[in-house]
């Protein structure tokens, strides 16, 4: 059975449900198409170990002008995370203990080193290509820069973590002008930047904000539908799902993570700029678990080494006389968060004397509907598979955190690669353009 849409999004996370709103307010004739079993994609909450847990995207900023924006739509408020009132962290060669303002302290003369450069090379932060000197930059890669900073060891072993924690991967690959996107977007204030990455949640979980788009949307959406071809033709392009239904439509809006763009098969063949994109994929490729300890002990954070299983820690929630922790390490096959003792001993080395009960994760590099966990990028994708992924094709048109412009990584660049996807469908003319 062949079904005529408008345009069908591919993915019901925070890009696709953006721009399916968009389009069919507009009047348009929408279908989503989503693999899973349910919307919100790489942002999840759900109960688990007593409590609402997010198993994926989690903290939101006023400094995201796109999801302060959708949160303010709908009356949604944010709610910050626990102060921390103890701190530890690996020096190079044990692990100290200290006050959360002296870890901060630690990290904030490397940090505006490396950031010193972020707003000269992006005086855009949401455009990025429109950059003097990304071209040049985009083949440094950010252990080059940090091993050239003047720093004592302890500061280059925070930095190295910290920056670890961002990418959610192996810094081996990781460019340098991701790290200056990210500093520029907070307007070169790495302090920003980390309360912007982990201190405001969504009240009601994110699953409140996500809802309030799919309901604000006549769109109609299809859960279990996985996409495996795009075959494009003269003015319309065909949609198959691995069930066997085809559905054609004039725009095709593709959210799917770049991981995942490898498992459906496009024709003609993308860009081979795009093609090779897809192939090396992204660099956050970590883990994030969740784990409860004995005892409502007092908030604390914690920074080990950057190859650690985990590097970092911080404590959420007090429940039922124990303590939830957020653990996030660079490798999910280097750890199995569903192991209580495997993560007991990536524990033992940021912080002494916790007792680990009870675990709870989702690997979003083994789901092949994602196969990374935040976007982050290698050396060359700025300046190579990202023009080419957001040219797109005359019917296809790419969305997604992977591809935004401005916080990409984030839910924030998701909703605005969503509005930009359907901006471009809609033809809306620019009225002035940087
Ligand atoms: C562990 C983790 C922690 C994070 N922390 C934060 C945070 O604190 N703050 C923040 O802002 N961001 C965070 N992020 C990132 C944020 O969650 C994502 O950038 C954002 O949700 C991506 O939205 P998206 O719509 O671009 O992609 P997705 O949410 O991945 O949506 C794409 C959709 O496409 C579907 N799909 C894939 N393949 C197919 C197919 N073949 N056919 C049909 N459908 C398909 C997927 O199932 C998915 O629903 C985190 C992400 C992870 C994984």
């Amino acid at each position: 059975m062949t079904s005529r849409y408008d345009a069908i999004v591919i993915g019901a996370g925070f890009a696709g449900l953006t721009a399916a709103r968009e389009l069919s307010a507009a009047g348009r004739r929408v279908l989503v198409l989503e693999a899973r079993d349910r919307t919100g994609g790489r942002t999840w909450t759900e109960r688990r170990l007593g409590h609402d847990l997010e198993l994926g995207g989690t903290w939101v900023h006023w400094t995201q002008p796109f999801v302060w924006a959708e949160l303010r739509r709908y009356g949604i408020g944010v709610v910050p995370s626990p102060i921390p009132l103890e701190a530890w962290w690996w020096n190079g060669s044990e692990t100290v203990a200290g006050t959360p303002d002296e870890l901060l302290d630690l990290l904030d003369e490397p940090n505006r080193l490396l950031g010193a450069e972020s707003r000269e090379v992006f005086p855009l932060p949401y455009s990025p290509m429109s950059s003097l000197y990304a071209d040049d930059l985009d083949h440094v890669h950010l252990v080059e820069r940090i091993d050239q900073l003047p720093l004592d060891e302890q500061q280059r072993t925070l930095l190295r973590s910290f920056w670890t924690l961002n990418f959610n991967g192996r810094l081996d690959d990781a460019a340098l002008t991701q790290a200056l996107r990210w500093l520029a977007a907070a307007n070169g204030d790495w302090r920003i930047m980390f309360e912007t990455c982990a201190t405001y949640k969504v009240v009601g979980g994110t699953r409140a904000l996500i809802e309030a788009i799919a309901a604000a949307s006549p769109a109609e959406i299809l859960l279990g539908r996985d996409v495996v071809a795009i075959d494009e033709a003269g003015d319309v392009a065909a949609v198959t799902t691995s069930g066997g239904e085809t559905f054609v439509a004039s725009d095709v809006v593709v959210t799917t993570p770049l991981h995942a763009l490898a498992r459906i098969r496009f024709t003609p063949e993308l860009a081979p700029s795009a093609e090779r994109a897809i192939e090396v994929g992204q660099l956050g490729l970590g883990t994030k678990v969740w784990f409860s300890v004995e005892g409502e002990r007092p908030h604390f954070v914690a920074f080990g080494d950057a190859d650690w299983p985990l590097n970092f820690l911080q404590s959420e929630y007090h429940v039922d006389g124990r303590t939830i922790v957020i653990g996030f390490g660079p490798d999910s096959t280097a750890l199995d968060g569903a192991d209580v003792a495997a993560v007991q001993a990536a524990v033992d080395r940021l912080v002494p004397g916790l007792r680990v009960v009870e675990t709870t994760l989702h690997d979003w590099v083994a789901d092949p509907h994602s196969g990374e966990t935040w976007p982050m990028h290698r050396v060359g994708y700025l300046s190579t598979g990202l023009p080419a992924l957001q040219s797109g094709t005359a019917r296809i048109h790419f969305a997604g955190s992977d591809v935004a412009d401005g916080w990409g990584g984030f839910i924030d660049g998701a909703i605005e690669s969503g509005m930009t996807a359907a901006r471009r469908i809609l033809d809306v003319p620019a009225v002035a353009a940087d």
